[in-house]
């Protein structure tokens, strides 16, 4: 029989309570787990094993289990694509795997968001999208996703700036990988750690209906988007297939529950596009939808990606949608084509990535 040793397990992927435990079951003292923690999260340490400066049983306790059984998520930087403004980043983060995770931050000075993946691809199938084009690879793990915060957080550092807000809007579902989405979301939010708000922090779904429910039952504290795009079931079912299984009313009853037990407010996400959602008649029934609901709708541009014949509406077009969302009294933004929809584009660096020219001209655009 061949023996295979199991892959060494990253601290990253622990809860402080299982850091906590492990220490102290192996005979070190709480406090070690916080000094852990701190050079983990706050000091973003790439190599705490080396630390000269950590206590006696902390520092012998590292050395010891370095690499077997304990090591750190790897996901090293192999592409950085900078806007010509300079102020949005795509990174491409190369996982243990060889899988590649798309990563962005944007933003000005004092206001940085990073633009967050939750799966290498997405099972989702959303026609528009170039990772649900790509289809499911596989979920990532709480430390992968860390690892994401962790590369942009050093990145910012180097500039002398802070992270101000998260979204987690770049490749995949996250209530499609509820469990790791909200150990990672715990830890960012952990002090002494990275301490981040979790009101800064905003969930984006395209409508997986128990996630939302266990979301809002479990309380968790972050803010909730919807990705919601059409406002008829046969205009979404054409458009987003997770329709099909979870339709409108079973969503917006959803979202209605949300609202009722939090309080809070829902963002809705609507990708225009051409002749396909941007009509009078999908405005008249998309305000129709959220009447009565804590609602705040965002128009976002359509990327083009390659699997997508569908095309980004125009300005006037874009202008008269929102007013009529505004005139039946819902809060409606079009978001900025440098802003949070350049990340909506995440998974286009990925795939365009083997042919350079698109990634050229697709930087460009994002630059407008
Ligand atoms: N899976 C989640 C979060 C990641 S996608 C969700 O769907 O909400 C983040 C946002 O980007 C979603 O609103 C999605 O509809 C949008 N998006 C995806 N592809 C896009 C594209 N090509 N152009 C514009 N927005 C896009
Ligand atoms: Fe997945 Fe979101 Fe893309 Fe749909 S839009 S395929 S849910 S990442």
């Amino acid at each position: 029989m061949s023996f295979h040793p199991s892959p060494p397990v990253s601290l990253y992927d622990l809860t402080f309570d299982q850091l906590l435990g492990t220490l102290v079951g192996d005979g070190l003292r709480p406090a070690h787990a916080t000094t852990l923690w701190r050079a983990l999260y706050r000091e973003l340490d790439p190599a705490p094993n080396l630390r000269a400066d950590f206590l006696g049983p902390l520092r012998r306790w590292l050395q010891e289990r370095w690499e077997a059984p304990y090591t750190l998520t790897t996901a090293d930087i192999t592409t950085c694509i900078s806007s010509s403004d300079g102020l949005t980043r795509k990174l491409l983060l190369r996982l243990h795997d060889a899988q590649e995770v798309e990563t962005v931050l944007m933003g000005y000075p004092g206001r940085f968001t990073a633009c967050l993946s939750t799966q290498a691809g997405c099972a989702m199938g959303c026609v528009f999208c170039a990772t649900g084009q790509m289809g499911f690879v596989r979920h990532l793990t709480p430390g992968e996703i860390m690892a994401q915060l962790i590369a942009v957080q050093r990145l910012l550092r180097e500039s002398g700036d802070a992270l101000r807000n998260v979204v987690l809007m770049g490749m995949g579902e996250p209530l499609h990988n509820y469990d790791a989405v909200m150990q990672a979301l715990a830890t960012a939010c952990r002090a002494p750690g990275m301490a981040l708000g979790p009101s800064r922090i905003s969930v984006s779904t395209v409508g997986v209906v128990p996630g939302i429910v266990r979301f809002t039952d479990e309380r968790q504290p972050y803010s909730l988007a919807i990705s919601l795009h059409a406002a008829t079931d046969e205009e979404r079912s054409a458009l987003l297939p997770v329709n099909q299984r979870w339709p409108l009313s079973e969503l917006i009853a959803a979202c209605r529950y949300y609202m009722e037990r939090s309080g809070a407010k829902i963002f809705f996400g609507w990708t225009l596009i051409a002749g396909r959602n941007d009509t009078p008649e999908q405005a008249r029934r998309l305000s129709e939808l959220l009447r009565g609901l804590n609602a705040h709708v965002n128009l976002i541009r359509l990327n083009a990606t390659a699997g997508f014949s569908g095309v980004t509406t125009e300005d006037v077009a874009a202008a008269a949608f929102q007013k009529s969302i505004q005139d039946a009294g819902i809060p409606c933004t079009i978001r900025q084509f440098r802003g949070i929809d350049v990340a909506a584009g995440c998974g286009q660096l990925r795939s365009e990535r083997t042919k350079p020219r698109k990634v050229a001209s697709m930087v460009s655009e994002e630059a407008v």
